[in-house]
């Protein structure tokens, strides 16, 4: 036997190191399975028996814990790989060689990278020599047959946990609230704040409508939402902290707080990192579902009910917006703005105002996932016609500059096609030469070398006309989409721009596409005023500041000097009067329409304008009822001595009501015998409205 080994192992191999590469494919076996680990390092002892010294044995054993199915992530099998490709390795030691990888494709590398650079391997059962063919028959069927052998395991674990699931037996972790008792059944968490806890969150989702109320509900009332930690040290333990948005989502779509059991609501894929993407799979695809399997928190109606909820508001406002496609409306930066204070995507919202849509920027996501007020509101209209009038005015001088790099670009790369095509063609002319020498330099007696070197020639020449052929044609067809299109387009577009971009027939999904072509996004940041960092396509950056837009109260505002006339004719005048007056003057209410006597009394609310009566008041004028109390005599009574001008009054309002001044003296009495009309010492209160009253006072 050791006469076998002695024939493959030269001094070459003894010459390179051996390396010992040990392997436990998960951290259990790194544990519990030390018998294999010390047969692993008993392997030394071999490598050292067939005359390696004993520090030229190299042990790699950096994959410990990590399974093998994957190369993706094992440094060692790299490192291993390498050290064997460099020429490095005299040998390779394994337990079962073939485990070294799990996988057929790494394996068969291994195998034929061995055989190149003449590395011998070594396991319990033998020695072998890759560049052998019979070895390397073995140790394939080796690598295959342990393939297999993964792939039957697997495939049996997995029809056991189908089959136990199918029968809704499989025990697989349940979802905070829910656990199973000792006899494996599932219960709800005895603990009874957890139950309450999640008791709150389906009756305020079945009252409120919303996850987002919810969230703002835990919020006000200070709750917290317990977790069971999944992993780690303090694995099983319960957490409280407080509710979050995703939560409350993946509470309500779990079907499993209705009493029902499930099974592979996910598919797992590997992508091409190796690593694994989990893709959620429509309700009718779920490999299991045996509704009412134990006590949960909800009815299975309920749930059916709130996931037919969601389908509809999914429908209705879309699955994200981020990466969705320009929209009809006008919201020029749709999906492309950035909140600058905290990072996330803003979103938009639109609102009518005066029959056209306003856009809004704003920063929720934050808010919504912990129901706190929205980051930040930025009216778009501004940004968005900023953003409009920078493309233009850049697009000309970029594009040129643009059109110019991009021709130079253009023209070297053809340049430098055309030198390599050109030598092909000098090659091809260089080659007929040399035959055509060939050819005249034989002996032409010598018929049979000379015809077989006039064949060459012929080749040859026909070669030559191939590529004089092909580089002619080549030439032509760059030339043409060089000068006639890509000419045309890049400069089209210098020029057509700023046409198509203020042509109101564009509709804005195209202005939208437009900005999307140029522009990756835009941080938008308000303080006192609004800050875009605008970032081009292709890296480049720009900076607007734009004032903040008055908002709709402040655009109807009323002018200083309006309020400060109101203020001083209010001494005199009542509101009808005083509108009257402005109209007359030609000035106009905030919303630049005529005033009215509603807009003056609403102006003196808003500023706090002492009213006509509280100025009558405070200069010392009565009522009706005062005045009459001190005559003795009705309130009627000195309502017609006003009317014929025997107490001087002053309206105040638009229904013709008066305060009186104060009778000194010469007091009008009743039944004097002569008639009202011959007794006036005032003139009459005009009874219209509008008419100014003059007093002489
Ligand atoms: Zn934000």
């Amino acid at each position: 036997m050791n006469d076998h080994y002695t024939q493959k192992i030269t001094a070459g191999h003894l010459k390179r190191d051996a390396y010992l590469y040990v392997r436990q494919s998960t951290i259990r076996q790194v544990f519990e399975n030390t018998e294999s680990t010390r047969r692993q390092y008993a392997l030394r002892q071999r490598a050292v028996s067939l005359g390696w010294p004993v520090e030229r044995v190299i042990v790699i054993d950096s994959d410990l814990g990590q399974s093998g199915a994957a190369g993706v992530d094992r440094e060692g099998f790299k490192k291993l790989v390498s050290e064997v490709g460099l020429g490095h390795a005299g040998i390779v030691l394994g337990l079962e060689v073939s485990r070294l990888a799990r996988n057929s494709t790494d394996w068969h590398r291994l195998l034929e990278i061995c055989a190149l650079s003449d590395t011998l391997i070594l396991d319990e059962d033998g020695l072998y020599d890759p560049s052998h063919f019979n070895d390397r028959l073995l140790l394939g069927l080796k690598g295959t047959m342990s393939e297999a052998e993964l792939h039957v395991l697997r495939a049996r674990l997995q029809g056991g946990i189908r089959n136990k699931a199918r029968r809704g037996e499989l025990k697989s972790p349940l979802p905070v609230g829910l656990m199973y008792n000792q006899q494996d059944h599932v219960v709800l968490d005895p603990d009874r704040q957890v139950q309450q806890a999640l008791r709150t969150l389906f009756e305020t989702y079945e009252r409120a409508g919303s996850a987002c109320a919810v969230v703002k509900f835990f919020r006000e009332q200070s709750l917290l939402f317990p977790r069971r930690l999944r992993r780690g040290p303090n694995k099983g333990q319960l957490v409280w902290g407080p509710l979050g948005h995703t939560r409350v989502l993946q509470t309500l779509h779990n079907p499993r707080y209705a009493g029902a059991f499930v099974y592979g609501r996910f598919r797992m894929r590997k992508n091409r990192n190796g690593r694994n993407s989990v893709q959620k799979l429509p309700q009718d695809q779920w490999h299991t579902l045996l509704p009412d399997t134990h006590p949960g928190y909800i009815t299975w109606e309920q749930f059916q009910q709130n996931q037919q909820r969601f389908r509809e508001y999914a429908q209705a406002y879309g699955f994200d917006r981020r990466k969705s496609p320009p929209g009809q409306g006008p919201a020029l930066l749709q999906g492309l703005v950035v909140c600058g204070i905290c990072g996330q995507r803003m979103t938009v919202r639109y609102h009518s105002r005066k029959g056209r849509l306003d856009t809004n920027y704003l920063c929720q996501r934050h808010g919504i996932e912990y129901a706190q007020p929205i980051c930040q509101s930025i009216p778009g209209a501004g940004i968005d016609q900023a953003i409009g009038e920078l493309l233009v005015q850049m697009m000309e001088p970029v594009t040129l500059e643009v059109a110019l790099t991009v021709q130079q670009e253009l023209q070297s790369r053809l340049d430098e096609a055309d030198q390599l095509r050109h030598q092909q063609v000098e090659r091809a002319r260089y080659e007929a030469d040399l035959a055509q020498n060939r050819y005249m330099q034989v002996d032409p007696n010598n018929r049979l070398v000379a015809d077989s070197l006039e064949a060459d020639w012929n080749d040859k020449l026909r070669a030559l006309t191939e590529a004089q052929e092909r580089y002619e044609q080549q030439c032509q067809a760059d030339r043409v989409v060089f000068d006639e299109q890509r000419k045309a387009r890049v400069l089209s577009l210098a020029t057509n721009f700023p046409r198509l971009w203020r042509d109101p027939q564009t509709p804005d999904r195209e202005r939208k596409r437009m900005v999307r072509l140029l522009i990756e996004d835009v941080t938008l940041i308000k303080t006192k005023q609004i800050t875009a960092h605008v970032r081009f396509k292709g890296g480049s950056t720009q900076t607007l500041t734009l004032p903040i837009p008055l908002s709709a109260g402040e655009l109807r505002r009323t002018g200083d000097d309006v309020i400060r006339e109101v203020d001083r004719m209010l001494d005199h005048h009542t509101d009808a009067q005083i509108a009257s007056r402005l109209n007359q003057r030609g000035l106009r209410s905030g919303t630049g329409g005529a005033f009215t006597s509603p807009i003056v009394a609403r102006i003196r609310r808003n500023y706090q304008l002492k009213s006509r009566h509280d100025r009558l008041r405070d200069a010392g004028m009565l009522s009706a009822c005062e005045v009459a109390r001190t005559l003795n005599v009705s309130t009627n009574t000195i309502k017609i001595w006003r009317t014929h001008g025997l107490l001087r009054a002053y309206v105040y309002n638009g229904k013709n009501e008066c305060l009186y001044e104060p009778v000194n003296g010469n007091v009008p009495c009743k039944s004097q015998g002569r008639k009202l009309s011959e007794r006036r010492r005032f003139p009459e209160v005009p009874p219209n409205r509008t008419n100014e009253v003059q007093h002489a006072t």
